[in-house]
């Protein structure tokens, strides 16, 4: 079985990222879950912050490792001896940016396989800037993520209005990423 990474931002890890996750665990021998450290981009989580979380929500998942990289994908590939990029498709919004991503690491290096998994339908709507988006205002977002992440947005963010009221609270999601 090939070896693969899962790279992304990951801010915070969502249980669209565990979807993909619990997937890639069964059908490679090893997943390196790169946590992209990007300093010219404001993350509300710290890189070890964003690992650690992924650490204690995947903690079942033995095959599953957490690191952090910055730098060219296919240059990580060949870090963690791997052959293989997961990458997740939630919507044809994602197809074009990964289309172009996946035939520019093929270009760099003809031996870089992306292999794109799709989540289940209830997740194909979530990504982390709206979680971090709807916990800002106040609202729950507690079906959307690991109950080890909703009580950090909580810590950081403040109670959510759930919270405060003791009732979750519907809160109207988009598909927009930023
Ligand atoms: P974001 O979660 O903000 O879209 P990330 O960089 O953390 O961005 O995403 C890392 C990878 O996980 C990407 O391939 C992205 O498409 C995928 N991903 C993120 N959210 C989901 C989801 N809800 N379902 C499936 N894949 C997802």
């Amino acid at each position: 079985m090939a070896k693969a990474i899962y790279p992304g931002t990951f801010d915070p890890i969502t249980n669209g990222h565990l979807d993909i996750l619990t997937r890639a665990a069964q059908l490679f021998e090893e997943v390196h879950v790169v946590v992209a450290v990007n300093v010219r981009k404001h993350t509300l989580f710290s890189l070890a912050e964003r690992q650690a979380l992924i650490r204690q929500c995947t903690s079942r998942l033995k095959n599953v490792h957490v690191s952090s990289f910055e730098g060219l994908t296919v240059d990580c590939l060949h870090r963690f001896g791997a052959e293989v990029v997961i990458r997740g498709l939630r919507a044809v919004s994602d197809f074009e940016y990964e289309f172009q991503m996946a035939l520019m690491n093929k270009k760099l290096d003809a031996t870089c396989e992306t292999v794109y998994l799709m989540p289940s339908e209830q997740y194909t709507y979530l990504n982390s800037s709206v979680i971090r988006e709807i916990a800002a205002l106040g609202g729950s977002v507690s079906e959307f993520v690991p109950a080890a992440v909703d009580a950090k947005l909580r810590e950081k963010l403040g109670p959510t209005r759930a919270g405060v009221r003791g009732k979750a609270k519907k809160t109207k999601v988009g598909t927009r990423k930023t």
